[in-house]
């Protein structure tokens, strides 16, 4: 994929950038080596300074940096805005109470004394997607570069500027060379790295196949690996949920970051008592979004991240309907220039038709009516994807019922799945393996080192 800006609002090509040769990446690669053995001996009061940095230095150019994020994946202004506040609250998490969630660890052997210590493990290779430019990296970076690993960063190729950026952050933050380091080279270049005996581990966000490829690298080469991948998240509404503020949620839930979040509401799931009442409303909600540019703040619902996306969607929802779906609301391309989908509404949908279990990127929604609440875990489990889900009722221990059955890794209760600092983040099945964030996100990437203290006594 070529290394370039393309606004989707227009798709006119607004920068393109080379590619790193492979000798400069090895050099990079080196160079976080170098970084490394010194990284790795700072205390983590001088980490936590530089995370906390790197924080200061995002909220004083949020505005620049909301502007590059619109501009390069289509995301609406005040969102770009709020997923800088969330990336830099990501780094002051860390730099707060990385130390503690690091701290030796006392264990109760039968005799003598051990504890663990949690050491770093070398240079990480991150690979990004363009969905969150700033957060997905935080979530990775932050904890990482806690614990004492180096980074290396191939961000997705439509985000250059983005990535760039978020180099320039730790530059002017006063980063060691190394410590972190963005490598623009393309996604069919990217797994071949994992070869590379500097590297000791590697995470990836995106899709099945990107993962699955880096994954067997990693397989083959004995290194670790995280992967956050797709989702198609189920929203349920049972009969005794509040329809009204469900409603407002459940468009939400589906258009945020118009409609391309891996844990955005994708199937809606409503029992029969409530299902017409659901959708009228849900489907007058969003019949009445205002579409348009996304730098402009009136803007409901931007263009999608680049017209590949917007070509994906529009054939997802006609091999649908070809096979027999429904369409209740939209279903087309909006006729005006840039990477724009009409916000959808699909129905009657069945095991054969594509809306069924392909994950469904952008603003269409698929809606199904269920007889009872086990019906809805059901078709709710009925998924090759484990990211998140939600429940609505105004019964919460009930809600706590549901969210148990449901085969995911994250069940949010009357709100659709979100993300914080502070909470855990990733999935099950299809949707990769590992967490980021809280106090779980340091884990993945370190050395959990037993250390045993005997008396001396003779040997048996
Ligand atoms: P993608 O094509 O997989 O791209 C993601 C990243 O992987 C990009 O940096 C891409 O580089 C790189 N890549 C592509 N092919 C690769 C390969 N063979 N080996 C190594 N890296 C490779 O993903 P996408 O379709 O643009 O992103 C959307 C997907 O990400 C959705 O499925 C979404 O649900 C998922 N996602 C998951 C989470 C989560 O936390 N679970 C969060 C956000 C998004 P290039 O750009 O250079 O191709």
């Amino acid at each position: 994929m070529a290394i370039q800006t393309i606004n989707p609002a227009t798709n006119k090509v607004v920068k393109s950038f080379e590619a790193m040769s492979p000798k400069e990446v090895d050099a990079a690669v080196e160079q976080a080596a170098r970084a490394y053995t010194d990284w790795r001996k700072t205390s983590y009061q001088d980490r936590s300074n530089l995370l906390k940095e790197v924080a200061g230095l995002m909220r004083m150019r949020k505005t620049y940096l909301a502007q590059l994020i619109t501009l390069e994946m289509g995301k609406l202004i005040a969102q770009a805005e709020g997923e800088i506040d969330l990336s830099a609250d990501i780094f002051d998490y860390y730099a707060t109470h990385g130390a503690k969630f690091l701290a030796d660890k006392p264990l109760f052997p039968q005799f003598g004394q051990a504890f663990i210590r949690y050491s770093p493990i070398g240079v990480l290779f991150g690979v990004e997607p363009w969905n969150f430019p700033f957060y997905q990296v935080a979530r990775f970076a932050a904890p990482n570069l806690m614990v004492g690993n180096t980074i290396l960063l191939k961000h997705a190729s439509m985000v250059p500027q983005c990535a760039l950026a978020i180099q320039d952050l730790f530059v002017d933050a006063g980063a060691p060379k190394g410590v972190y380091t963005n490598l623009l080279i393309s996604g069919s270049h990217a797994s071949e790295l994992v070869s590379n005996a500097l590297i000791k581990g590697v995470s990836l966000t995106g899709s099945e196949a990107a993962g699955a490829s880096l994954a067997t690298e990693a397989g083959k080469h004995l290194k670790k690996s995280v992967l956050e991948l797709g989702g198609s998240d189920a929203f349920i509404i049972l009969e005794d949920a509040d329809i009204d503020k469900t409603v407002e949620w459940a468009v939400v839930g589906r258009i945020n970051n118009n409609g391309e979040c891996c844990v955005a509401a994708k199937r809606f799931i409503a029992v029969e008592a409530i299902a017409d009442e659901f959708l009228k409303k849900f489907k007058d909600k969003l019949s009445k979004l205002i579409i348009g540019d996304p730098m402009d703040p009136k803007t409901e619902l931007g263009p999608m991240s680049s017209e590949a996306a917007a070509v994906q969607i529009a054939d997802q929802v006609k091999r649908s309907v070809d096979a027999g779906a429904t369409v209740l609301l939209g279903g087309k391309r909006v006729d005006r220039p840039g990477a724009f989908m009409e916000p959808t509404i699909l129905t009657d949908l069945k095991p054969e038709m594509a809306a069924y279990y392909e994950e469904l990127f952008g603003p269409v929604a698929s809606f199904y009516r269920v007889k009872d609440e086990q019906a809805a875990i059901d078709l709710a489990n009925d998924s090759p994807y484990g990211l998140g889900g939600s429940v609505f009722t105004k019964d919460i221990e009930r809600g706590k019922r549901v969210a148990d059955q449901i085969d995911t890794g994250m069940v949010f209760i009357n709100h659709p799945t979100w993300t914080a600092a502070d909470l855990p983040f990733g999935g099950t099945k299809q949707s990769g393996y590992g967490r980021e964030l809280s106090e779980l996100g340091v884990e993945e990437f370190v050395n959990k080192k037993l250390i045993r203290t005997n008396g001396l006594s003779d040997p048996f």
